[in-house]
């Protein structure tokens, strides 16, 4: 059964998609092998260093244990649409057929998002673990990192053993990994007994106080990190649920595992949920400006450059990547000073792809995946285009594929079209690729509404624009239909109990 010299056996499963039920652009096998759909040996030849996988191994290299790690799946996407159906059938035989090759395990460490759904599916990590535990049976023990923007479905709890979600936005998957590796270590090895309790909120709220070094979420999650620090839980984990799924569990939720005291957990849980839902106003406080007084501060600002979030339209969030709002409010705005704007068209980067570098070229622009948008023609002249995959070192996949992209510009704004969303243009390294120094322009604008780290080092200041798009911060008026009711903010809630 065992590799001579091993005493102990794991199972690794590793499948990463977030997904946003309003962008209707389907997430096919093509987008996972643009970020990575490893099988088989090769997932331990390719491990991001800043990834979960080597969380899991640097924790088992700590404890001295001999393990032997069976890897199954590593299938990792940017945040978009639901997933095919055939994407989630293909996935779940790998799993299948995996699990089975694999025979007995004494474990398995799972990492999952918690936010993927796919054509006609809600729930898709319910439906990864139902599978994996009809593969082991009820006696072998699922440990489960979740993202913390995770909607937590009784199908997820009911198929795993222990649970532990991202303790920080911008997050934290090595730190989580080997942390849950070191509680799992101890449940594989059946020498603790894990309980779970957990509540479901009914709210959500958009993105703007999300980051979890300030405001009420920081409160909520060092509230956790004070239960796990006096002992009243082994771990504690927050679901702050991204805004942009409609499903039929939707929802906030609480997560509280606990090595023997079924009673004094129940307790935790119930407290931390009553916690947000006090917190729940403070929770929709934002921070925007419109694009036009956003720009406007960006112009006039003394500092040196500013960053703008395009929160309706936010690439690591799920969106399409193609708006043509701020990119239409720049180009009327009469600016002074150099934008720089990041475009997702796949047609328009083609296109630009056969054109001379240097020639004065006219496209559309933008507006093609969705009802948000429309296209806006541009004319500008083409600086560079480039094609192929671009190492970053420092992003959780260690790269990026734009697809073929190229810079156009059009008097004060340079526009980079590419055919995949990419990161959005959250990176310089994405700007760099194509030989343009985003450090010498005024004001940047990024797909993003929380990852500004990669930037930080050029920027001084970042201004949210309130821009519409499936991940808009207006949540009350996206068109929800399958999402469970009352749900704050949509609804008058008086009070709610947990
Ligand atoms: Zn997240």
């Amino acid at each position: 059964m065992y590799k001579v010299g091993h005493n102990m056996k794991i199972a690794l499963i590793h499948v990463m998609q977030e997904t946003d039920t309003f962008n209707p652009v389907p997430t096919t096998l093509t987008d996972f092998k643009n970020v990575a759909l490893l099988e088989g040996a090769s997932i331990l030849s390719r491990v991001d260093p800043n990834g979960p996988t080597a969380g899991f191994l640097e924790a088992i290299r700590t404890s001295g244990k001999d393990v032997e790690v069976v890897p199954i799946l590593r299938a990792d996407a940017v945040a978009g649409g639901r997933l095919s159906r055939q994407t989630l059938s293909a996935l779940c035989k790998i799993i299948q057929s995996g699990l089975s090759a694999a025979r007995k395990c004494d474990g398995l460490m799972v990492f999952l998002h918690g936010a993927a759904c796919a054509e006609g599916v809600d729930d898709v990590e319910g439906e990864i673990l139902s599978i994996i535990r009809a593969g082991v049976g009820n006696d072998i023990p699922i440990a489960l990192m979740l993202d913390h923007h995770a909607n937590v479905t009784n199908k997820m709890i009911n198929n795993t053993n222990v649970l532990m979600a991202f303790r920080t936005q911008p997050h934290d998957p090595f730190e989580t990994a080997r942390d849950l590796t070191m509680i799992a270590l101890q449940l594989f090895s059946r020498q603790i007994s894990v309980a779970m309790a957990w509540r479901k909120i009914p709210m959500i709220t958009h993105q703007e106080q999300f980051l979890t070094a300030r405001g009420p979420m920081k409160e909520w999650f060092d509230h956790a990190r004070q239960c796990e620090a006096r002992g009243h839980a082994l771990t504690v984990s927050l679901f702050p649920m991204q805004p942009w799924m409609d499903v039929e569990e939707a929802g906030w939720s609480v997560v509280v595992a606990t090595e023997n005291d079924q009673a004094s957990v129940e307790l935790v849980a119930d407290e931390l949920a009553q916690h947000a839902w006090s917190l729940r106003n403070q929770f929709m406080r934002e921070e925007n400006l419109s694009a036009t007084d956003a720009i406007k501060f960006a112009d006039d600002s003394v500092r040196r450059i500013v960053l703008l979030s395009d929160t309706g339209d936010s690439v690591l969030g799920g969106s399409t990547g193609d708006s043509t709002v701020i990119l239409r409010t720049l180009l009327g705005a009469k600016i002074h000073h150099q934008a720089l704007v990041p475009i997702t068209d796949p047609v328009a980067a083609k296109h630009l792809a056969t054109c001379e570098i240097g020639a004065t070229v006219t496209v559309n622009l933008g507006g093609w995946a969705n009802n948000f948008y429309s296209p806006v023609e541009v004319t500008g002249t083409l600086q560079a285009v480039r094609e192929g995959i671009v190492t970053l070192p420092d992003l959780p996949q260690g790269s990026v594929d734009m697809g073929k992209s190229a810079m156009l510009r059009v008097g004060s704004v340079s526009i980079l079209v590419t055919e995949f969303p990419g990161v959005g243009g959250v990176h310089p390294g994405v700007y760099r690729h194509l030989g343009v120094e985003p450090g010498e322009f005024k004001m940047i604008v990024m797909k993003t509404a929380s990852n500004f780290q990669y930037m930080k080092q050029l920027t001084t200041d970042f201004v949210r624009v309130a821009t519409p798009g499936p991940t808009q911060s207006d949540v009350r008026s996206l068109p929800w239909s399958r999402i469970p009711r009352p749900m704050f903010p949509l609804d008058e809630m008086k009070d709610w109990r947990a």
